[in-house]
């Protein structure tokens, strides 16, 4: 197969944050893999900003050692990454000062696409927007990308949103949600609306259940204090989780176009039911031998905060009246994977006779640590003996079905910043999407405030607190395993 690379119009990217961890660690190794693609245009540039006094070569050198950490080895070109360096600049700017902008301005053009990457706390959007107005240096077409956590309740998300609002309409807001980059996620609506084979069988009447997972080896570490104020439910749940829930539950969209495919999510979370105390489960690791527990990393001993949960869902609507829909995410599980499963009712009869350990159809979607899709079906186990039925995988890894290209998926990053330069938005989420979750959510939250809700304490290393199971056995089912 071969790669199709699409360069994309000249662009201006100012990365407010430019010297964090974000910005690091993913935004600019993603823009250089994109250039080594050949995607980024000759005058194509980078404006970093941020506070510390810094020049243009301090600020490349920076980069390269981010470049030479964070990149594959094999995606290092000295040469290329030289020339990446050279379409990079640096603007020391406090957000919440006066000084600076007028440097930015001169260092931004008005007549090719212009992004402002706001990679810096949430209470500095509003002296950016308003900056960045008053002074004329973001024109009318220009697009403004703000990352995670939008809001830490309905209230915080109604007033970003409004902030936001008063300088630039909705059509120029970017929320990222980097689990709509990834490709697994994308080929969800490939595989659900681009067959025939699926969509005709996904509802109530032949899926049993789905199972949503991202699970983590690693703790909250050196997030803690951050992390004790969020928990999983904000950090994991109300975002990322629902976002994958809406892409498996929504109807099919009339066009593959931004407001028709977010209407269509935003239909699936107003369409949630309340969930009861007894549908979920919340859990905390605790410290085995010199492994710190949740309460020792997050530096607070009395800590009701959650690092896992487990919860059932039920969408009331005529597809899925009937399916529950598991969703769990936890830290310090016993591997990193995430995956979303559909598992199908079995047969209405079997011809066969009673079959022991019949497990039935599952399409399992991975979305990490490699990206695939696996198809469980059942076939008849070799060689002579009767007909003795076993299920079998369908595999496919895209890296390897893809060949050279599979290799060379983009990282989400990658994908949703060139996403922002060409201005389609339908990976990013739509302002009202983001209240409806939290709208959702916040009653929960609040619910396990009121009660002194405890989670459940679990070992690090384990699947979770042994409540979660119960919460599938209850309804005859189990979750799937937690593997690599
Ligand atoms: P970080 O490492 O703390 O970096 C913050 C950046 O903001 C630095 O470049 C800092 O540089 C700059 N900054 C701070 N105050 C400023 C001000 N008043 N004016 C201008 N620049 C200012 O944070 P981060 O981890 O990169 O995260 C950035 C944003 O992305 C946060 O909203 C975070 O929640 C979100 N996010 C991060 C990750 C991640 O993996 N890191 C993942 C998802 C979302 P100076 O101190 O020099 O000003």
């Amino acid at each position: 197969m071969v790669s199709r690379v699409i360069p994309v119009d000249p662009f201006d990217l100012v990365i407010f944050g430019g010297t964090g961890d974000l910005a690091r660690r993913k935004i600019l190794p993603g823009l250089y893999r994109r250039f080594l693609a050949g995607q980024m245009p000759e005058d194509a540039r980078v404006i970093a900003a941020a506070r510390s006094e810094m020049s243009d070569a301090e600020y490349r050198a920076m980069i390269r050692e981010a470049i030479g950490e964070f990149v594959s080895k094999a995606r290092q070109d000295k040469k290329a990454i030289e020339a990446f360096l050279k379409r990079l600049s640096y603007v020391a700017i406090d957000a919440t000062g006066e000084d600076g902008w007028d440097r930015l301005k001169q260092a931004t053009r008005r007549d090719v696409v212009q992004a402002f990457y706001f990679s810096v706390a949430p209470a500095l959007f509003g002296p950016l927007a308003e900056r960045l107005h008053n002074r004329g240096i973001a024109c009318e077409t220009c697009r403004i990308v703000v990352e995670k956590p939008f809001g830490h309740d309905l209230a915080s998300a109604k007033a970003l949103n409004a902030t936001l609002a008063e300088h630039f309409h909705e059509g120029q807001i970017y929320r990222i949600d980097h689990y709509l980059g990834k490709e697994t996620v994308q080929n969800l609506m490939a595989v659900r609306f681009g067959n025939m084979l699926f969509e005709p069988l996904w509802n109530a009447q032949y899926v049993d259940h789905i199972q949503i997972t991202v699970a983590e080896t690693v703790g909250v570490g050196g997030r803690g204090a951050y992390y004790d104020k969020s928990g999983a439910m904000r950090d994991m749940v109300q975002n990322h989780l629902m976002q994958l829930l809406c892409l498996i539950a929504m109807e099919p969209p009339a066009h593959f176009d931004p407001d028709a495919v977010r209407d269509e999510k935003l239909k699936v979370i107003r369409a949630l039911d309340p969930v009861l105390p007894d549908e979920i489960v919340r859990g905390q690791y605790q410290a085995r031998g010199k492994d710190p527990g949740y309460r020792e990393d997050a530096e607070n001993p009395a800590s009701l905060t959650e690092s896992f949960i487990a919860l059932r869902l039920h969408v009331s609507n005529w597809r899925w009246k009937g399916t529950p829909f598991y969703l769990r995410t936890g830290k310090k599980l016993k591997a990193r994977a995430s995956e979303i499963a559909v598992v199908f009712k079995d047969p209405p009869h079997s011809i066969f006779g009673p079959q022991e350990n019949r497990r039935g159809n599952v399409l399992a979607i991975k979305l990490q640590p490699n990206e695939g899709m696996t198809l469980r079906v059942t076939i008849k186990e070799p060689g002579p003996g009767g007909m003795r039925l076993v299920e079998v995988p369908l595999d496919m890894s895209f890296a390897e079905a893809l060949g050279e290209n599979g290799a060379d998926i983009p990282d989400a990053y990658e994908r949703l910043i060139m996403d922002v330069i060409r201005g389609n938005q339908t990976l990013f989420m739509r302002g009202d999407e983001v209240e409806a979750a939290w709208a959702w959510a916040d009653p929960v939250i609040r619910g396990w405030e009121e009660r002194g809700d405890r989670p459940c304490p679990y070992d690090a290393g384990t699947t979770g607190p042994e409540e979660a199971q119960i919460l599938m056995h209850r309804d005859a089912r189990r979750w799937r395993e937690i593997r690599e």
